[in-house]
């Protein structure tokens, strides 16, 4: 097994383990590399049940940095989930730059009010038209690369996860925010959990990912395991697909610079 970094910790409320169990079972399934990419603090009134604190933060650095010192079997990486949402750009580029992450996930979790991933939203989608939501929320993609933010755009097409998808396909809708990550020189996150939500495939889907290639886009892979279970979830069987794609290589980064390894 290669790289998998999209892992959380208890300290967002919402995974079980401590991360000490998603290091054994990485080093069992033969990982080389794992990061740590837990959901970023946020001012109080975005989302608090789904993060920790700014005052936890310190914590979870301890934590993965002691762990990285630790174990001498596997690389372990520093990196952070970090939502994109326009009122908080200033906070959370303060809070990257006070600290010393090995890579920067960006996420978009919420158009406006609206929590597009959390099940308690969900009947958002029976309200409104899908095109017309698909379009805003890959605007805010789209916005999110240009801020120049992010090391890897997660879960390009999270919009998806509880199984509402336009009919006639949505990747005309997704390739101006596709060309901006590429202009932008951002890595393309490849995420395996959509394959255990009812969207019942990787994130992004096939026809993207190889838009992705053919417009040269560097990508790497990530579980977003909330349970030591799910580390490295599905990947064999992805692997195997993004090298029919033509990928031959994944990103890694230590310190927000970029290197890779090769996918065979
Ligand atoms: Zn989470
Ligand atoms: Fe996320
Ligand atoms: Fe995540
Ligand atoms: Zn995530």
């Amino acid at each position: 097994m290669l790289i998998d970094y999209h892992i959380h910790t208890r300290l967002c409320k919402h995974a079980s383990g401590v991360p000490e169990d998603y290091v054994k079972q990485a080093i069992k399934e033969g990982f080389f590399e794992i990061g740590f990419a837990d959901h970023i603090p946020m001012p109080n009134e975005y989302d608090p049940e789904n993060r920790m604190t700014i005052l936890e933060l310190p914590e979870y650095i301890n934590m993965i940095n002691e762990l990285k010192s630790r174990y001498s079997e596997i690389y372990i990486k520093l990196g952070i989930e970090v939502d994109y949402f326009p009122k908080y750009v200033d906070y959370v580029k303060k809070v990257i730059d006070e600290n010393r992450f090995d890579y920067v996930l960006g996420a978009v979790h919420f158009l406006d009010e609206w929590g597009i991933d959390n099940d308690k939203y969900i009947d958002e989608f029976k309200k409104r038209d899908i095109n017309e939501v698909y379009r805003e929320y890959f605007d805010t993609v789209k916005k999110a690369a240009e801020t120049k933010i992010f090391d890897v755009i997660a879960h390009f097409d999270v919009i998806k996860k509880f199984g509402y998808k336009p009919e006639n396909g949505y990747l005309e809708i997704a390739t101006d925010a596709l060309e901006t990550i590429k202009k932008n020189d951002i890595c393309l996150e490849i995420n395996t959990s959509g394959l255990r939500k009812e969207a019942k495939e990787v994130y992004p889907n096939d026809e993207i990912i190889v838009k992705a290639h053919e417009l040269d886009i560097p990508i790497t892979l990530g579980s977003d395991s909330h349970n030591p279970s799910e580390v490295g979830w599905h990947f064999n069987e992805t692997i195997e697909k993004l090298k029919k794609i033509g990928y031959r290589k994944l990103c890694r980064f230590s310190e927000r610079k970029r290197s890779f390894l090769s996918l065979t």
